[in-house]
């Protein structure tokens, strides 16, 4: 990425009050849609299919289910 004129951007979801810094503007576009992407699946998720992801996730091991 050229003509970029800052070093790194801080971005803090006004949803969830998440953190993260992006070194280019194309990280930051990522990190910031898959963020949003993440959002709307879990407003579209119903506690009792939170409870089931849960579980399957757990079942599965995968690390940093949510809680
Ligand atoms: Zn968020």
């Amino acid at each position: 990425m050229t003509g970029q004129a800052w070093e790194q951007a801080d971005f803090s979801c006004g949803t969830c009050g998440h953190c993260f810094t992006a070194a280019t503007e194309q990280e930051y576009v990522n990190l910031y849609s898959q963020h949003l992407n993440a959002h709307a699946l879990l407003a579209m998720l119903t506690p009792g299919m939170l409870k089931e992801l849960r579980a399957l996730l757990a079942l599965a091991d995968v690390e940093g289910a949510p809680s």
